[in-house]
C-alpha cells in the first residue's frame, strides 16, 4: 500500500495476531512477529492458535452439502474467481483435500503459541484454540489447563470447528475461562475457502455469540471480524455485530474488516468497545504497519482513533488482570 506513513504518538496494541505461518520454530516466529510490531508500534499483540480438527472437519464436509451450498451462490463463486471454490466445483473430492491441506499447513497450537510468547518478554498475550477433534473436556485438559498461566483466553473458530458459540456444549468451556478471568474470542463470518459459502459459515453470526454472552455474564467476548468478513459478501453478518455490541461483555475486532464498517460500527455504537487488530500474516500483502495506519485514515476523531488503538485494549487486558 503506497502511502505516506501516519504514525500514532502513543503505544499500540494489537488484538488479533496469528504466527507467521513460514517460520515454524516458535522462536523465529516470535522474532518475526516482533520485528513486524516494531515497525507499526506495537508494543503488545495478542497471539491467537488456529487448531482445527481433520477428523471433524471430514465428519462433516459433505460433497451433498458443499455442492447445495455452492448452488446457492452460483453466480457470485464464478465471478469471483476464488482458485479453491473453483476446484471445488470442478473436482469436489480435490477440493475437499485442498482443505485438509490448509487445515494441516496453518495449524498452530497452543503449545507452539505459548512457547513463542515466551521469547518475547511479555510483548506477545496468547490466546488458545479450541480443538474439535479433542472435544470440550480435551481442550480444557490439554489446551487450556497447562497454559493456563500464560494464556488470556480461547478462541472459537465456529467455522473450521463446526460448532455454534452458543451451543450449550461449550458452557464448560466457558465457566473454565470465567474461572479464569480470561476472554473467548470468536471468529465471524466467513473464512478462506469453503467457508466463504454463506451456507457454510452460517454458525460464524454474531448473533449466536450474544446468546452465549447473555447467558455468560462473567466473561467477556470479542466478536472477530464484526461479522463482516466475506469476499463474496462483504459486511454478511455486520448488522448482527452492532446488535451483539449492545452488551456490556461483548467487544469487537476490527481485524480484516473494511475501513467502511469500521466507520459504521463507531457511528452507530460508539468506539468504547472496538479494538485494533491485524490479522497478520493473513492479511495477504498487508502489514500490522498498515493496518494501523489504515485506523489512523479513518473519518473519526482522534479520541475514537486513540481508544480502538491503545485505550480500550489497555482497559480489557487491565480488568482482566493481565497488565
Ligand atoms: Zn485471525
Amino acid at each position: 500500500m503506497g502511502r505516506c506513513d501516519i504514525s500514532a504518538s502513543y503505544n499500540i496494541i494489537d488484538f488479533h495476531t496469528h504466527l507467521p505461518y513460514r517460520y515454524k520454530e516458535p522462536s523465529e516466529a516470535a522474532a518475526r512477529l516482533l520485528k513486524e510490531m516494531d515497525k507499526a508500534g506495537v508494543t503488545k499483540a495478542v497471539v491467537i492458535a488456529v487448531e482445527a480438527g481433520v477428523e471433524t472437519f471430514k465428519k462433516n464436509v459433505k460433497p451433498r452439502e458443499i455442492k447445495k451450498a455452492i448452488g446457492e451462490v452460483m453466480d457470485f463463486v464464478s465471478l469471483s474467481r476464488i482458485p479453491m471454490l473453483n476446484r471445488l466445483v470442478f473436482d469436489i473430492e480435490a477440493g475437499i483435500e485442498d482443505h485438509v491441506s490448509l487445515i494441516e499447513e496453518h495449524r498452530r497450537t497452543t503449545g507452539e503459541v505459548v512457547e513463542a510468547a515466551r521469547y518475547s518478554s511479555g510483548r506477545l498475550l496468547p490466546v488458545a484454540s479450541y480443538c474439535p477433534d479433542k472435544g470440550i473436556d480435551g481442550t480444557i485438559e490439554e489446551n487450556l489447563r497447562p497454559f493456563k498461566d500464560d494464556i488470556i483466553g480461547v478462541k472459537i473458530y465456529p467455522t473450521l470447528h463446526f460448532i455454534q458459540p452458543n451451543d450449550s456444549k461449550l458452557d464448560k468451556i466457558y465457566k473454565y475461562v470465567a474461572d479464569a478471568q480470561g476472554i473467548v474470542v470468536v471468529h465471524t463470518g466467513c473464512d478462506p475457502g469453503m467457508w466463504e459459502l454463506p451456507r457454510l459459515c452460517r454458525l460464524a453470526r454474531p448473533k449466536y455469540v450474544m446468546e452465549a454472552a447473555k447467558k455468560h455474564k462473567d466473561v467477556v467476548f470479542i466478536i472477530a471480524h464484526m461479522g463482516a468478513y466475506s469476499a463474496l459478501m462483504p459486511g454478511i453478518f455486520f448488522h448482527e455485530a452492532l446488535e451483539a455490541l449492545e452488551l456490556d461483555n461483548v467487544y469487537a475486532d476490527t481485524s480484516a474488516v473494511d475501513p467502511f464498517f469500521v466507520n459504521r460500527a463507531i457511528e452507530e455504537v460508539g468506539s468504547d468497545r472496538i479494538l485494533f487488530g491485524s490479522d497478520y500474516p493473513y492479511m495477504i500483502g498487508f502489514s500490522i504497519r498498515d493496518s494501523v495506519n489504515e485506523i489512523l485514515s479513518l473519518e473519526i476523531s482522534e479520541k475514537d482513533k486513540r481508544a480502538i488503538l491503545h485505550d480500550n485494549p489497555y482497559k480489557l487486558l487491565r480488568m482482566i488482570g493481565r497488565l
